[in-house]
Formats: C-alpha cells, sequence, structure tokens
C-alpha cells in the first residue's frame, strides 16, 4: 500500500465528509492506494455516526475509537501503530491542512529519500495569541534539538513507515515528533512549505492558557529524554558533584576558620552562628540526593531493556 492518512480527530463532525471526499478525490487522480484512518479521540458529537457511514461507502476507511478524549499523542500513537502504508501522511481534520499536498509530500518521502516532512504553514491563519507563542516554541525546539524546522508542530506531516513504528508519542509529545525521530536515528528531516487555512468548522482545542506552561514542560521532557535517558548519571551525578563540593568547601571553611581561632586563643563563634553551616548542610544533602536520583535513574534505564532502546534496521 503506498499511502497511509492518519486523522486524528476530536469533536470534528462537520468537516470530515467534506476532507474524506477531497482525499478520495486526491488520491484517485494520483493513482494511489491507499488508506484512511481516522482516530476519533472520544469526541462527544456525532463524528463517530459520521466516520461509520463514510467507512461503510469506502473500504479503504478505518476508524478507532478511544472511549474517552485521550489528547492527540495519543490518537497519532494508536494511528501509527495501526499504518500499513509505505508512508505515513498525518493530517487535522478541521480542513486546515489541505489533501492537495498529499502528492508531493510522498514524493519527497518515495523519491527524495527523507525519513519525514514537516509541512511549513508559513502564511497561518491563526488568531496572534496562538502564532506568538508558537513562534517562541519553535524557537526553543531549534535550539534544543538542532533541527532546522520553522513549525515543530505542523499537523501535516509525512514519514516513512519504519519512522512511525520506532517512535513513542505520548503526553503532549506530537509538538515534538520531529525530536523524537532524530533520537531514533531518522536523520533525514525535511520541510515542505504548505497552504493553511483559517478552521472551516468547529473550534480550536488548543486554545486555553495553559498550552504555553504545558509546551514548555514538554520541551523540557523531551530534552531531558533525548540527551539523558540513557545516560542519567551525567546529568545527576555532575549536578550532584557540584552541590556536594559547595557544600565540602564551607566545611572546610568553618574548620579551618574553627581552628585559627583555637589556636589564637580567641574565642570561637558557633558553627551554627555562621551561613557557611546551612550552606554546607544544604549543600550535601542536595548533592547526595542527586547521586541517588542517578543512580535510581540509572537502574530504571537499565531493566528498560525491551522498551526501544535501540531499534534493529533490518534482520535475515
Ligand atoms: N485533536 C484530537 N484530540 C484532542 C485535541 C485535538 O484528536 O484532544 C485533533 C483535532 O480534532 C484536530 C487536530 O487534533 O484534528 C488539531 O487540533 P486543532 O485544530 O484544534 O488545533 P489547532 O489547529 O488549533 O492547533
Ligand atoms: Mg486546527
Amino acid at each position: 500500500m503506498d499511502i497511509s492518512v492518519i486523522i486524528p480527530l476530536y469533536n470534528e463532525d462537520e468537516s470530515l465528509t467534506e476532507l474524506t471526499a477531497w482525499i478520495e478525490k486526491v488520491m484517485e487522480e494520483h493513482h494511489f492506494s491507499y488508506e484512511i484512518i481516522m482516530v476519533d479521540d472520544g469526541s462527544k458529537d456525532r463524528s463517530w455516526e459520521i466516520i461509520r457511514q463514510l467507512a461503510a461507502k469506502n473500504p479503504c476507511i478505518r476508524a478507532i475509537k478511544f472511549r474517552r478524549n485521550y489528547g492527540k499523542s495519543a490518537a497519532l500513537h494508536c494511528g501509527f501503530h495501526a499504518a500499513q502504508g509505505d508512508a505515513v501522511i498525518t493530517m487535522d481534520a478541521d480542513m486546515q491542512d489541505s489533501p492537495d499536498e498529499i502528492p508531493a509530500l510522498y514524493k519527497m518521502i518515495t523519491e527524495e529519500d527523507y525519513d519525514m516532512v514537516s509541512g511549513w504553514k508559513k502564511k497561518r491563519y491563526d488568531p496572534l495569541s496562538k502564532t506568538i507563542p508558537t513562534k517562541l516554541f519553535n524557537a526553543t525546539a531549534r535550539k534544543f534539538s538542532g533541527i532546522k524546522l520553522h513549525d515543530f508542530n505542523c499537523g501535516l506531516k509525512a514519514y516513512k513507515q519504519k519512522v512511525v513504528k520506532s517512535i513513542e508519542v505520548y503526553g503532549e509529545m506530537h509538538r515534538y515528533i520531529p525530536i523524537l525521530a532524530k533520537e531514533a536515528g531518522f536523520g533525514r528531516i525535511g520541510e515542505k512549505v504548505v497552504q493553511h487555512r483559517a478552521r472551516k468548522y468547529g473550534v480550536t482545542k488548543f486554545g486555553g492558557w495553559n498550552r504555553f506552561i504545558n509546551g514548555v514542560l514538554d520541551l523540557l521532557s523531551v530534552t531531558f529524554i533525548t540527551r539523558f535517558a540513557k545516560k542519567p548519571m551525567h546529568l545527576f551525578g555532575t549536578l550532584g558533584t557540584l552541590l556536594f563540593l559547595v557544600g565540602f568547601l564551607a566545611i572546610a571553611w568553618i574548620a579551618v576558620n574553627k581552628y585559627l581561632c583555637l589556636v589564637h586563643g580567641v574565642k570561637a563563634p558557633l558553627i551554627t552562628d555562621t551561613p557557611y553551616f546551612f550552606i554546607a548542610l544544604t549543600g550535601m544533602i542536595l548533592g547526595t540526593q542527586l547521586f541517588l536520583a542517578g543512580f535510581v535513574a540509572e537502574l530504571v534505564s537499565r531493566s528498560a531493556v525491551d522498551r526501544n532502546v535501540y531499534q534493529i534496521e533490518q534482520e535475515i
């Protein structure tokens, strides 16, 4: 099969029929063999009913329904698991992404040999409250990951099948899939300017104030996971040593001070009277704690052998 189109959707009943018809039209014009995998992320509207009607008419449509709303990342993860096409294309359900981009994306994956291609909504039709934080995200993500993409979180993306089978998208990680792909060893990441349109039906599901904080936290976990998951001691050990050293120096200072006072017969202050005592105490305790955290993290990462610690590209 040439292409799997994965569509995560949450309360998008108004656009589904139009979107599906458009995808079908593009696929037929270009003679692709394809499947459309709709992942209904616990919609409360008529989405599932409509999907059932659509699937009854076209055998290329497959669908998965979640019992409740788990989020876009979970929906994508599930879709990736089910995908059978050589190229896997993800697309939002709200008609902001255009199915007309599919042939060009497919070509980049198959002929130009990209592992993944991310869409770039160069001209966006979203409110400012959305575009400004997005610019910030992208700049940070670019800096941390070293991947030169303008639009990490574009819903329209294309992958080689083996890429989607090798990454684990959870939490709100759908924003950083390129980073996960790179970490999994798929470094040929391309970008294609895509058309973007204003949402035709329904409302955005990512408008809340907390998207900014959550986004930053997720970026932190992605960075941490990609840099330190396999060697947590490098982070915790370094921090622990530094803090312990600070504590040790403070203790040494107290000791030297006390000794000098005794030698010179000056009445020595109580050690609890100097700030160095508290610095030493905090430094040594925190340092030890960090070391322990490092050891525990090492144990956890060692015992995680069966969970994608490494990936085999071929087997005979
Ligand atoms: N979506 C989803 N689960 C959620 C939230 C969103 O599957 O919990 C889907 C949504 O239906 C849409 C896509 O993810 O197909 C992108 O969402 P949206 O258009 O609201 O995001 P925006 O374009 O405003 O960033
Ligand atoms: Mg949208």
